[in-house]
């Protein structure tokens, strides 16, 4: 790292004070990284807590660092950019954010995104050619699926998708139907919503490895927003990239809309120059309350799961309901076998499908007071929502009877509130039914 004094250096920006990873031999863990990683207060003022850098761009220290700068963002010199340029590229609140979210997966690199379908769309669009093919697993989160197969597609890419509980086999079944065909990208989400199937990352990464044993591998990015980063962390298991909505569990207060996308430097340098282009950056100040809302990741999250699993024992045994899908309850034995390969939790966020229908599904809804009636996830606060009524109306009858999505389907996300409170109000909305 050049010193200030350097004429063609970097802006102090950029040039945060390392915090320690190590404490002797010991590595210490992301809940303690996420307090300081990356910030270094003496080049503000002292303050403890990075301030909100509001500006759209950023001084050189010289024309010289000007021209460097350029070079690094338009590509005519690799690496990238060394210091901060122009707010649509970044700041210093996104790059703390992309340093701290990369440490939960131990990821080389990470960018930040205004929502999870900016990430999205901005990885697929630095990525995929007229004539592409992506192969994804099924179901994905409807904005995906709409973005995949009738935005992309009217621009020439095509798709192809097998079950989420595919096996290898299938899996390399579904990559041979390709033919000639380049396939830009190998697309999964796990667990799949509202069905919550696993998709076995081992069996994939398997499959096209098999498949293309050379140097031109399609890449394999997963949407982990469900389980990530606590209880599943994919490029532990030979993902190539993740992608986030930070809106859910990252984000983890209801209050704000964001997407990331982690990885190896060398992809992760694919998509940057896509979100420098189009400006699919998140703003500072979304940035900011990530940063605050990374401090307390694991303690939201291990109280949800924790909760969760108590609301769910209680829930199971309720004769007014029919089944649970929560992956603390697997029956299957591949998807217990995916699970135990894969997870180390079994997260908030489950399918609860009581008897009787719509209508019982509504008074049930209607009767909760703790629980919040609304669509997202992964709060502080309980929701309940009814997919087959609300996120999934449009999705075609036979789709809908294939997913599960039944008419007395209630999907609940479990927040980090009094447990027994919560199975209480379970208790008295059920009773209401
Ligand atoms: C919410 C969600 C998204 C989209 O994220 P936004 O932040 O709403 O754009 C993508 N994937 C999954 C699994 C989600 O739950």
């Amino acid at each position: 790292m050049p010193d200030e004094s350097d004429l063609t250096g970097t802006p102090q920006t950029n040039a945060p004070k390392a915090e320690p990873r190590t404490l002797g031999a010991r590595k210490l863990k992301p809940a303690t990284m996420m307090m300081g990683h990356g910030y270094d207060p003496t080049l503000s003022e002292g303050s403890l807590k990075p301030p909100i850098f509001l500006t759209s761009t950023f001084v050189f220290p010289n024309a010289a660092a000007g021209k460097r700068h350029f070079e690094g963002v338009t590509g005519k010199r690799p690496g990238g950019a060394e210091g901060l340029v122009y707010s649509r590229f970044n700041g210093p609140n996104q790059e703390i954010l992309e340093d701290r979210l990369a440490i939960w997966e131990e990821a080389e690199d990470a960018l930040a995104f205004s929502s999870g379908m900016a990430a999205i769309a901005t990885l697929f669009l630095s990525l995929v050619q007229p004539g592409d093919t992506i192969v994804h697993s099924g179901p994905l989160y409807a904005a995906t699926e709409t973005l995949i197969g009738r935005v992309l597609g009217r621009f020439g890419v095509k798709w192809l998708d097998f079950p989420a509980g595919a096996t290898r086999e299938e899996i390399e079944g579904v990559l041979e139907r390709a033919g000639d065909g380049r396939i830009a990208l190998i697309y999964l989400e796990s667990p799949a919503n509202p069905t919550n199937v696993l998709v076995d990352i081992e069996a994939v990464v398997a499959a096209r490895d098999a498949r293309f044993p050379g140097e031109n591998r399609p890449p394999i990015a997963i949407d982990n927003t469900f389980l990530g980063p606590l209880w599943q962390q994919p490029l532990r298991h030979g993902a190539d990239l993740v992608v986030y909505s930070l809106t859910k569990y990252a984000g983890g207060h209801s209050d704000l809309v964001a997407g990331g996308v982690l990885g190896s430097k060398a992809l992760i340098n694919t998509v940057r120059p896509m979100r420098n282009t189009i400006g699919t950056i998140c703003d500072p100040n979304t940035a900011w309350m990530l940063l605050r809302s990374l401090e307390t990741l694991e303690l939201r999250m291990s109280r949800a799961g924790e909760n969760a699993a108590r609301v769910c024992a209680y829930l199971r045994d309720h004769p007014k309901v029919e089944r649970m899908g929560y992956l603390g309850f697997i029956t299957d034995p591949r998807q217990q076998d995916i699970y135990d390969r894969h997870c180390t939790g079994a997260g908030s966020t489950f399918s609860l499908y009581l008897k009787g229908g719509e209508a019982e599904a509504f008074r049930f809804l209607d009767a909760l007071r703790i629980a919040k009636l609304a669509v997202s996830l992964g709060g502080t606060e309980t929701l309940a929502s009814h997919p087959a009524a609300m996120t999934h109306l449009s999705v075609p009858d036979e789709r809908k009877a294939a997913l599960a999505i039944t008419d007395n389907l209630v999907r609940i996300s479990i927040g980090v509130e009094d447990a027994d409170d919560l199975i209480a109000d379970f208790e008295q909305a059920l009773a209401a039914i």
